[in-house]
C-alpha cells in the first residue's frame, strides 16, 4: 500500500460528524501535503531551509486564516474545519503547521479580535494571501514560561511610541513582513502593537544550529528605539489576557496538528511491519510489534476523540482555556510518543530520512515546548481543577 493511498486510521469512525465541506477541505490540504510538502521536506530538513514560497500556495488553500470571514480574505470556515487543516498540515511537518499557525492565530487572530476597522482591512487580506507574512513577538530572552514579566517598553512620544526591548524563539522573524509584538507601556500594562520589518532599529537575527523543526525560520527580534505609529497599536485590548487569547488559539490548532504528525508515523511503522521479514515472517506479525501498533492506534483515536469535541465546543465557543491546554498538551506527548516506539518498529531504517519519524519526534520536542510547555499545561489543568495557581 502506498503512502498516497493510505486512509489515516479512523477507527471509531469520527469522519460520521464531518460534513461534505470538511471532507473536501482535508482532501485539498491533504492533496497538497502529498503534492508539495512530502517529495521535499526532508531535503529542506535536512538543509535548514524554510520554504518561503510556501506561503502563497498555503493562502490559495484557505489555510491561513481560515476562520477569519471573507469579507477579510479569510475563508470563513468553522474550528473543525481549521483543526483538520492543522492535521494535514502537520502530517507534512511540523514545520509547516507551525507557519500557518502562526499567521492564523497570533497574526490575523489578534488583528481580527483586537484590531480597528482600518487594520483589519490594511493587513488582512494580504495576510490571508500570503503575500504579507506575520510573526509573534511575546517570547523574551528572560521570560518564556512568565510572559508576564516581560521587559521589553513603550514609550509614548505623542505621534509616535518608541519601542525598546528584544523577543527570542519567533517563528518566521527573518521573514516576517511584519511583527506583532507585545510589550508594556510606562503604566506597566501590556499592549500589542504592529511593527513593520523596515521600521529603523528593527532586526531580526536567525537562530541558527536547530535540532527541531529544522525547516522552519526561527529568530530574534531586537527593537532598538523603532518608532511605532500611534495607528498601529491594537486598540481594544489591554494585559496579558491579548497575547494569552492568542494562544488559545494556537494551542487549540496544535492539538489537532499533532495527530497529523502521529499518523504520518503510524502509517509509515504499519507498512514497514508487513513488509519487513525477519525469522522467515513478517514483523507484524510478532506479538511485541502488534503490541506496539496496537497502543499506537488507541492513542492516536483518544486524541482524535479529544480533538473533535473539543472543536465542538469551540464552534459553540464553549471551549475554556483548561480544556485547550489539556488536548494541546495529550495530543503532542501522544505524537512524540507514538514517533519514538514507531521509530523502534522500523529498527535502524527508523533512523534515516528515507522514513519522517526521527524528523517528526525531533520537531514534537519543540512543540511539547512552545505555546506553553508540557509542565505549563499540566499547572493549567491543576489550577482549573483546584482553584488553586502553582505558579
Ligand atoms: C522552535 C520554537 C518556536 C517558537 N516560536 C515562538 C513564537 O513564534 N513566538 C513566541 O513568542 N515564542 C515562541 N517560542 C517560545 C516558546 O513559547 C517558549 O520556548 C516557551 O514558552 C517556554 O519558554 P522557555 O523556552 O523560556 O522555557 P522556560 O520558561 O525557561 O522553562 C524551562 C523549563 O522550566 C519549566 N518551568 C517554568 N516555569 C515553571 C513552573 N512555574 N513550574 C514548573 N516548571 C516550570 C518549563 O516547563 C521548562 O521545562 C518558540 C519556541 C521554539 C522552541
Amino acid at each position: 500500500m502506498s503512502d498516497q493511498k493510505y486512509i489515516p486510521p479512523d477507527y471509531f469512525q469520527i469522519d460520521e460528524f464531518l460534513s461534505d465541506e470538511h471532507r473536501i477541505i482535508r482532501r485539498a490540504v491533504r492533496d497538497w501535503v502529498y503534492r508539495s510538502i512530502k517529495p521535499n521536506i526532508e531535503n529542506w530538513a535536512q538543509h535548514n531551509d524554510f520554504p518561503a514560497h510556501i506561503m502563497r500556495e498555503l493562502g490559495e488553500l484557505g489555510a491561513l486564516g481560515p476562520y477569519i470571514p471573507e469579507v477579510y480574505g479569510g475563508a470563513g470556515l468553522d474550528q473543525i474545519s481549521y483543526g483538520l487543516i492543522m492535521t494535514e498540515l502537520e502530517r507534512g511537518d511540523s514545520s509547516i503547521r507551525s507557519a500557518a499557525s502562526v499567521q492564523s492565530s497570533l497574526v490575523m487572530y489578534p488583528i481580527f479580535t483586537f484590531g480597528s476597522e482600518e487594520q483589519k482591512q490594511k493587513y488582512l487580506p494580504k495576510l490571508a494571501s500570503g503575500e504579507l507574512v506575520g510573526c509573534f513577538g511575546l517570547t523574551e530572552p528572560n521570560h518564556g514560561s512568565d510572559p508576564g514579566s516581560m521587559e521589553t517598553r513603550i514609550k509614548d512620544k505623542g505621534d509616535h511610541y518608541l519601542l525598546n526591548g528584544a523577543k527570542m524563539w519567533i517563528t518566521n522573524s527573518g521573514i516576517a513582513d511584519l511583527a506583532v509584538v507585545w510589550a508594556k507601556d510606562e503604566a506597566g500594562i501590556v499592549r500589542g502593537l504592529i511593527v513593520h520589518k523596515e521600521s529603523d532599529g528593527y532586526s531580526a537575527p536567525e537562530i541558527k544550529n536547530k535540532w527541531s523543526l529544522r525547516a522552519s525560520n526561527t529568530g530574534e527580534l531586537v527593537f532598538d528605539n523603532v518608532k511605532v505609529p500611534k495607528e498601529n497599536i491594537l486598540p481594544s485590548v489591554k494585559g496579558m489576557k491579548g497575547p494569552l487569547s492568542c494562544l488559545n488559539s494556537a494551542r487549540y490548532g496544535i492539538a489537532w496538528g499533532a495527530i497529523g504528525a502521529a499518523m504520518d508515523c503510524y502509517s509509515s511503522a504499519l507498512n514497514y511491519s508487513k513488509e519487513r521479514t525477519q525469522f522467515g515472517k513478517p514483523i507484524a506479525s510478532f506479538q511485541l510489534q502488534q503490541k506496539k501498533l496496537a497502543e499506537i492506534l488507541s492513542e492516536i483515536t483518544k486524541a482524535q476523540l479529544l480533538a473533535w469535541r473539543l472543536g465542538v465546543l469551540k464552534n459553540e465557543n464553549r471551549a475554556t482555556p483548561a480544556q485547550i491546554s489539556m488536548a494541546k498538551r495529550n495530543n503532542v506527548k501522544m505524537a512524540l510518543d507514538v514517533a519514538r516506539e514507531s521509530r523502534q518498529i522500523l529498527g535502524a531504517m527508523g533512523i534515516t530520512g528515507d522514513f519522517p519519524m526521527m524528523r517528526h519526534m525531533m520537531n514534537l520536542e519543540s512543540v511539547i515546548t512552545y505555546e506553553g510547555t508540557h509542565d505549563i499545561h499540566l499547572l493549567i489543568t491543576g489550577h482549573d481543577i483546584t482553584g488553586i495557581s502553582a505558579f
